[in-house]
């Protein structure tokens, strides 16, 4: 066995980098976060490589001066914490003070800043964790800090990226997050050529909300706004009807931090309950505020993670919030005494999949249903295997019920809808080029700024298929 010793400070540090930056997304959420807490107006953020080459985050925050500086690229160091105590009344969304040495450990990392009230800069480079030294410059009120070659010497950890459009696209969530939490920061971003995207400083949540999903899916929204005397909820939730095949508009914030929270998603499905066909979700924008002293935000490194005091509260306080809403809304279908068999099921199925899939793609940039579009396609089933099916009635203008022998069989209606259009594709797709029209009123398709990304690299195989 070897002996025991201490490893030498370079090597701490990149082990430690390790936790806090996993990928070029991470470097971006601890930069964005150091620029809202130094009380920026307005971000520009540059990226090219998707963040390998070159991650930029300029502000037009406070600012440092050179001792600052010096001290903000030492471990531990931060200006948001002086005593542990303070952990409780948490304002700032730092405050491990490991974000600009963990980088500075794995990368080239170049910070150049000033305070308003000084006439001139200060800049610093850090080389894989090696510092140079600090010289006055040029440079406008604020800070920029361009981290070039991620990872340049962790070969290990570069191997274990993904590809380019991966990246990318956790990169652009880590923006949306943020940009929801803080509507009122104006944000721009320059993302390898591409022009650049602006999103301008934001009246309300909700405006913030169309700016980076579009007003399709805004109006399918429903706010929400409770209070207890430990708690408050505000935002938007989405109507049962205009469920998603994915979780992407599933947003939480606990005082503003993008958070993941098992309990808090937990709540949230238990409030839709009974309203929603399986592997269907709702989309959500709820900002929690609470007193820093019931949440814990040291959980985790990269922390994404919180704990609250009285987890049982909260979730019962959630859950209980949406079902009124929805209930407010008259959302939760009322289950009816079946209709008479022939009033309940001729016609109106079809017309309600009609409208309902017309919604779905031309509606929220839904993208996961295109990616799978996309995908090998599995090969159908045999229909001829089904037993015939004699209806009897339409539930809630949802489910259809039909008898199959002995059988009950509940159908989803809107998911029945789709499949038909499914396998007419299929089977299009398998018999050669897919028919197409242009259309003599163009579709309007509003997207995200990641869904958009998507669908430009993918363009060829939306041709393909017929768009
Ligand atoms: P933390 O954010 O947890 O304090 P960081 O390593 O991210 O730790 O930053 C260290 C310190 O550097 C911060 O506490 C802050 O004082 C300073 N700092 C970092 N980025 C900026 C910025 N964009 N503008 C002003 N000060 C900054
Ligand atoms: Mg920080």
């Amino acid at each position: 066995m070897n002996q025991i010793r201490l490893l030498p400070e370079e090597v701490v540090r990149k082990i430690a980098a390790g936790e806090v930056i996993e990928r070029p997304a991470n470097v971006l959420k601890e930069l964005l976060e150091n620029s809202l807490d130094a009380g920026a107006a307005r971000i520009t953020v540059k990226i090219t490589g998707a963040g390998r080459q070159l991650i930029q985050v300029s502000d037009d925050g406070s600012g440092m001066s050179a001792e600052e500086l010096r001290l903000a690229i030492q471990p531990h160091a931060t200006s948001k914490l002086v005593q542990l105590a303070d952990l409780q009344s948490l304002k700032t969304l730092g405050f491990r003070g490991e974000a600009l040495p963990s980088i500075g450990a794995v990368s080239r990392m170049t910070i150049t800043t000033r305070r308003a009230s000084t006439s001139e800069g200060v800049t610093l480079t850090v080389t894989g964790g090696s510092a140079g030294t600090i010289s006055p410059c040029g440079a406008p009120p604020g800070t920029t800090v361009t981290v070039n070659d991620l990872f340049f010497n962790t070969p290990a950890r570069a191997k274990f990226l993904k590809a380019e459009a991966t990246e990318r696209s956790h990169i652009m969530r880590i923006l949306e997050e943020l940009a929801l939490a803080f509507p009122q920061i104006g944000f721009e971003l320059w993302l390898e050529r591409a022009a650049p995207w602006h999103l301008p400083v934001a009246k309300d949540p909700a405006d913030r909300i169309i700016a980076l999903f579009g007003t399709s899916l805004q109006e399918q929204l429903l706010p929400i706004e409770a209070e207890t005397s430990a708690l408050q909820i505000q935002g938007f939730i989405g109507t049962p009807a205009a469920h998603q095949p994915h979780r992407r508009f599933q947003l939480f914030f606990v005082n503003r931090r993008p958070v993941s929270h098992r309990t808090l998603t937990h709540a949230f499905y238990e409030g839709y309950r009974g309203a929603l066909p399986v592997d269907r979700h709702p989309a959500a924008f709820l900002w929690f505020t609470v007193d820093p002293a019931v949440v814990d935000v040291n959980v985790h490194p990269t922390k994404r993670e919180v704990r609250f005091s009285q987890d049982r509260m909260v979730h019962d306080f959630l859950s209980r919030t949406i079902a009124k809403t929805l209930e407010t809304h008259r959302l939760i279908p009322a289950i009816p005494l079946p209709t008479n068999a022939e009033g309940g099921t001729s016609g109106a199925p079809a017309g309600a999949t009609l409208s309902r899939d017309r919604s779905m793609v031309g509606g929220s940039g839904d993208v996961a249903s295109f990616a799978t579009l996309l995908s090998p396609l599995p090969p159908l089933p045999d229909s001829s295997q089904l037993p015939a099916l004699i209806p009897l009635a339409q539930l809630s203008q949802l489910y259809i019920l039909a008898q199959a022998g002995q059988d009950l069989v509940i159908i989803d209606q809107h998911a029945a809808g789709e499949r038909v259009l499914y396998e007419r594709f299929w089977r299009q797709a398998t018999e050669g080029p897919i028919p197409s029209q242009p259309l003599l009123v163009p579709e309007v398709w509003e997207l995200s700024g990641s869904a958009m990304k998507l669908v430009e690299e993918r363009l060829p195989a939306f041709e393909a298929s017929g768009f």
